[in-house]
């Protein structure tokens, strides 16, 4: 059966020790694709046994993958970026078809996700310890660095294959093993990432992937001992709850929670170069990412001209049936997404603020001025395609006004003045900054927040540390 066939099949089951393995208990989860509103796939549910056998597999498989070859490792990531590379169409489809995101960004994100395998193949053969002078003439000391363990992920649905591929590639390539537990509105594109695994003849056990009740498999995951790190994206309620749940058995964490991006654009920007930011960091996914800008921080004398280019762009923009290929914007929200932006639109214009451009639905694109710092929409993450604009007079009022938020994963900063660029680098609380870069996540860059964002960085040099330990050894000769 090729990946096609696979994912053609109606029946699913959760992945565990090698194997698709149905539930005994016959609990399904009948799958009503949000495209179609048709029952689309059926999804067996992980009993509470099978979770802990996931865990059991995941940790007698640890203390042989620990030891084969990181070249080995690297292998059977790149082989799994190449083979993601060679179904980009199929994959965009699985993607479309359960959360709604159109074919143009399922393809971009089908290439992230297999960035993150080729990135981490090579990681992995990467891992450097260190050797130390020591202070003692007799000794000589260094330092180790190892897999972490047995690793539970836990991914979100706004992408479905990218926040998996992103997690489980660091965690193999370190030599850890995995449980992964995708979002329940998107179960297959993990499971794909399963499949392609087995085809490749990965060791049973190194990588699970356990489908069904969340609150479930969380606990199972939080309160094994032999669970030894967490790796999530979510929304920081969820993430707070694991932080604090890990205590009792003290798991390292990686948490990459919600965000709240300001996109501050100086008098001098070059105004070419902010639209075509705006379109890609605030139109990808309809808004639904977590580095998508929520607050455009606009200098008063651009403004007017900022307002007229961004809105001759939105008029090009086609909303509509994400399987159609040329379908920009799509039709269909996440559930929690359209309530948000109808929600803070309301208030926002309750409050005093005018729509300068407005869509039919709430997964057109909206425009709104005057947005002040007393509205829902300044403060909390939107995750739909509005985009709400603030304006400024001064440079401390932008660096006031962009750092008004408990959130500090993403911000943009669009000027020509490179003294302007280093000031607000140095002065912004984010993780992640573009300068005149509408799109700076990829995978060779460290991805990861700041404050209620969470920490831990995934991709890049740091992103392979999240599943490593250092052991120090001393030698006395
Ligand atoms: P979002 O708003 O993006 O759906 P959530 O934090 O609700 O963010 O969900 C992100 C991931 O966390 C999903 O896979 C979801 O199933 C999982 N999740 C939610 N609640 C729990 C929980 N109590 N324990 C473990 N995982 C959970």
């Amino acid at each position: 059966m090729d990946l096609t066939e696979f994912l053609n099949k109606e029946q699913f089951s959760s992945f565990v020790n090698g194997d698709f393995v149905s539930s005994k208990n016959e609990d399904t989860n009948n799958f009503i694709s949000p495209v179609t509103k048709k029952a689309w796939k059926s999804f067996s549910l992980a009993s509470e046994q099978q979770v802990q056998t996931a865990i059991e597999a995941a940790q007698n498989a640890f203390f042989q993958w620990k030891i084969t070859p990181s070249p080995v490792r690297g292998m059977f990531l790149r082989q799994c970026g190449d083979a993601l590379l060679a179904n980009k169409e199929l994959l965009a489809d699985v993607m479309a078809m359960e959360m709604g995101k159109t074919i143009r960004d399922g393809i971009k994100e089908v290439e992230y996700s297999a960035g993150f395998f080729h990135w981490f193949a090579g990681e992995a053969e990467r891992i450097y310890g260190l050797t130390i002078p020591s202070q003692h003439i007799e000794k000589r000391i260094m330092v180790l660095k190892e897999p972490i363990g047995v690793s539970g992920l836990i991914t979100p649905w706004n992408f479905p294959l990218a926040m998996p591929a992103r997690k489980i590639g660091a965690a193999l390539a370190a030599g850890c093993t995995a449980i992964l537990k995708p979002a329940s509105e998107c179960p297959l594109s993990g499971l794909a990432i399963a499949y392609i695994f087995q085809s490749l003849g990965l060791p049973p056990g190194v990588l699970n992937v356990v489908i069904g009740d969340e609150k479930k498999i969380g606990k199972a995951l939080l309160e094994s001992p032999i669970v030894r790190k967490i790796g999530f994206t979510g929304s920081d309620e969820v993430g707070k709850y694991l932080y604090a749940q890990s205590a009792p058995t003290l798991k390292k964490l990686t948490l990459e929670l919600g965000g709240h991006a300001p996109f501050i654009v100086f008098d001098d920007a070059n105004l070419e170069r902010v639209i075509e930011g705006i379109m890609i960091s605030k139109f990808r996914n309809s808004g639904q990412t977590c580095i998508a800008p929520n607050r455009m921080i606009v200098q008063e004398k651009i403004f007017p001209e900022f307002l007229k280019e961004l809105i001759k762009s939105l008029k090009e923009i086609k909303t509509g049936n994400p399987l159609n290929p040329s379908t920009d914007l799509t039709n269909i929200l996440h559930s929690s997404a359209s309530k948000k932006v109808k929600k803070h639109v309301d208030d926002a214009v309750k409050k005093g603020a005018k729509i300068e451009y407005e869509g039919k639905e709430m997964c057109d694109p909206f425009v709104l001025s005057g947005v002040t710092e007393n509205m829902l929409i300044f403060n909390e993450e939107t995750f739909g395609p509005v985009v709400p604009i603030t304006t400024f007079k001064t440079m401390p009022e932008a660096i006031m006004l962009a750092n008004r938020s408990q959130y500090g994963l993403a911000s943009y900063l669009f000027t020509e003045n490179l003294t302007t660029a280093h000031i607000i680098i140095g002065a912004l609380e984010y993780g992640i900054i573009g300068l005149n870069d509408g799109l700076p996540s990829s995978p060779q860059l460290p991805f990861g927040g700041m404050k209620y964002s969470g920490f831990g960085k995934e991709g890049g040099p740091s992103g392979m540390d999240e599943y490593l330990v250092e052991k120090s050894v001393s030698i006395r000769i």
